[in-house]
């Protein structure tokens, strides 16, 4: 499914509503259309606020939520990001048209290969996608400018923050899988990290090792 000009234009006034007001954020969030990520039953919901079902057991997050997070995360033109948690792809692609190279990882090698395929059909270019456990970031591509995890860990985990730059951010849910989690900012300076909890979240459980599929 693909969207009209009246879709696009609520699914933009909607997330200004709910705070979304980051010129940046909205231009990249207008560039990918959620329609490309969302397959099956739930495709007439696509513009729809609304976390959705993808394969694997996995959910494509809330657009307001990928807005708010997008923004929090302020990525600048040269940046390097990590994704932990590539789930349908749909974040990683908005990233894609604010920084430098995005690596996004999952422990589901069918999401990955999805999205890889996704990506590829949509001219995005500086996407490197890999299979794995992301909880231990990717120490071959690190230090990152910025990071986001989109799958919640009752703290932010160490490998993560030891790989985020001085000068970076990063955004993540922090708490437990089956309660209401927040959103945290984690800023690294020279002085150390700073912590700013941004709002109240629900994300699928960040799960150590490789999945089955
Ligand atoms: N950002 C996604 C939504 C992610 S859902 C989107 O835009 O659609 C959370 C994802 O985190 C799931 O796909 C899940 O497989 C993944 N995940 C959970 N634990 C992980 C881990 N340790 N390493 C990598 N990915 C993980």
């Amino acid at each position: 499914m693909t969207w009209d000009a009246e879709q696009k234009m609520q699914f933009l006034f909607h997330l200004r509503q709910k705070g979304v007001t980051d010129s940046r954020t909205l231009g990249a969030m207008e560039k990918v259309d959620r329609g490309l990520f969302v397959k099956g039953h739930f495709e007439d919901r696509a513009y729809d606020d609304m976390p959705l079902p993808i394969s694997s057991g996995q959910t494509i997050s809330q657009p307001s939520v990928v807005g708010m997070m997008t923004q929090a995360l302020k990525v600048e033109p040269r940046d390097k990001v990590l994704e932990v948690g590539t789930g349908s792809g749909y974040q990683a692609a908005i990233l894609s048209h604010l920084a430098r190279r995005v690596y996004t990882v999952d422990r589901h090698r069918r999401l990955t290969r999805d999205s890889e395929k996704l990506f590829h059909s949509m001219g995005l270019n500086n996407i490197t996608v890999i299979t794995g456990d992301g909880s231990f970031g990717l120490p071959e591509q690190a230090p990152f400018d910025r990071i986001i995890v989109t799958a919640a860990a009752e703290d932010p985990p160490g490998p993560l923050l030891a790989q985020l730059k001085e000068g970076g951010i990063m955004v993540l849910p922090v708490g437990q899988s089956d309660a209401v989690q927040s959103l945290i900012k984690v800023t690294k300076t020279a002085q150390g990290l700073h912590y700013d909890e941004l709002c109240p979240v629900r994300f699928v459980p960040l799960i150590e090792g490789m999945a089955q599929d």
